[in-house]
């Protein structure tokens, strides 16, 4: 594949960028490959700058659940830019989204729209901290939760990519008050809150990890955040930035019917503009400015672009037989994957949840980022780089989730699992 032009284009881009990229893990640093340059996207399908055609997992990172260019969301935003772009002011599509938003996700009664998922997280501790006159806060190693300083501790994603623990610049002591415990380790949970569970702020948790690759949960372990959350008057934050409208249209706490005091959404419900959200019960919400004294503020804040996207991929998405065929979808990518390794003798471990899905080389079983770290990471880099070659457009990490969307058909699965059993053949003759 001739990728002259995303080549000359980095190397421009590595002059006036960190890097070149405006996020890390755009970068192909960890597959040693320099990124490709994006022309355009439609459906499940985007176009580099030099005209290659991919069928694309990445999805922006998960809000183009509903395709690329959908007919129905460039509508939505076209026809509100007649409007404005900004007003800075209240409109009337704030209402209609977060009426969307509450009906969909159990646990929300009122929500506050911010501009994206790091924002999101980092206002729903200050307002668990707030509300509980407490400091410490809990997280799990390998979930990611955007770049706040308080919660760049063990993290996933771009953090685990580079195999850095934090980040130089955040202060020791504003992660003093942050703990993190090994993802799924119920134990873990009951003996911290059995020493200081009086202490402790709030808990946030990925309820189905999706950076450190995808790792399912154990219901037992979300459910025991759940009762000793409850038991010592801490509160419970389900981080839905990536779950949220992605593995049920209520998230992960419609799914397996565990309902935190706080969720915070993002990606999905900007429809690919940026937004994010916090929200949970009245009672807890009453405490953000200015109705209380937590304060949270955004200049663009309820865009009407953003939300204009956000509702119509919602309407899209509320619709019956959704789910269940963008499970379909993923059920039938990861079952290919697995039998295209096992053809080619490779050890991985594949699953789906909803609309997004795990795939690590490694024997051993996947619970948590200890065991997602036994993947083989140059393997995944070689697997990677043969997939690009054959049009599949994957992250490029190992630490990363696959998202399929509703413009995914059986004939991009096919493609997908003809590319991964001829990628994966080379990998063990290489
Ligand atoms: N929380 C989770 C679970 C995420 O996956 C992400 C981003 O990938 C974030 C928070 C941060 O969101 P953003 O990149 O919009 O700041």
């Amino acid at each position: 594949m001739n990728r002259e032009q995303s080549t000359a284009l980095f190397e421009k881009a590595k002059n006036l960028i960190p890097g070149g990229v405006n996020s890390p893990v755009r970068s192909g640093k960890s597959v040693n490959m320099s990124p490709i340059f994006i022309e355009s996207a439609k459906g499940a399908e985007i176009i580099d700058a030099d005209h290659n055609r991919y069928i694309d997992y990445v999805g922006s990172w998960g809000p183009m659940i509903v395709g690329h260019s959908n007919p129905a969301v460039i509508n939505a935003v076209s026809s509100v830019l007649q409007r404005g772009v900004s007003f800075g002011a209240s409109i009337d599509l704030e209402i209609e989204l977060a009426g969307m938003v509450a009906d969909a996700v159990p646990s929300i009664e009122m929500v506050r729209m911010v501009n994206s998922g790091t924002e999101a997280t980092m206002s729903a501790l200050r307002v668990a901290r707030g509300v509980t006159q407490r400091d410490l806060v809990v997280k799990f190693d390998g979930c990611y939760h955007g770049h706040a300083d308080t919660l760049l501790v063990s993290a996933g994603s771009g953090v685990a990519t580079q195999g850095i623990p934090g980040s130089p610049g955040v202060p020791a002591d504003v992660i003093r008050n942050t703990l993190s415990l090994p993802y799924n380790d119920i134990t873990a949970v009951q003996n911290l809150f059995a020493e200081c569970g009086g202490k402790i702020a709030g808990v946030i948790v990925e309820p189905v990890a999706g950076n450190m690759g995808m790792v399912a949960p154990d219901v037992n372990f979300l459910k025991t955040l759940r009762e000793e959350t409850r038991q010592h008057g801490s509160i419970l934050i389900f981080d839905e930035v990536m779950t949220g409208f992605r593995v049920a249209y209520g998230g992960a706490q419609a799914r397996y019917g565990i309902i935190p005091d706080m969720t915070c959404l993002g990606k999905v419900i900007g429809g690919g503009m940026p937004v994010g959200a916090y929200g949970g019960s009245a009672d807890i919400m009453r405490h953000v400015a200015p109705e209380g004294d937590i304060y949270q503020a955004g200049t663009l804040s309820g865009n009407p672009v953003a939300m204009a996207a956000g509702i119509a991929t919602l309407d899209l998405l509320n619709r019956p037989g959704v789910y269940e065929s963008l499970e379909t979808t993923a059920n039938r990518l990861v079952e290919g994957l697995k039998n295209a390794a096992s053809a080619a003798d490779i050890p991985v471990q594949a699953q789906a949840v909803g609309a997004m899905l795990g795939l690590f080389f490694t024997e051993t079983s996947v619970t948590d980022f200890e065991t997602a770290k036994t993947s083989d990471l140059e393997r995944f880099a070689a697997y990677y780089r043969g997939m690009l070659e054959n049009g599949i457009y994957l992250a490029p990490s190992q630490f990363e989730a696959v998202f399929v969307s509703t413009a995914h058909t059986d004939d991009h699965i096919d493609k997908t699992v003809a590319a991964a059993e001829k990628v994966m053949s080379s990998l063990t003759a290489s």
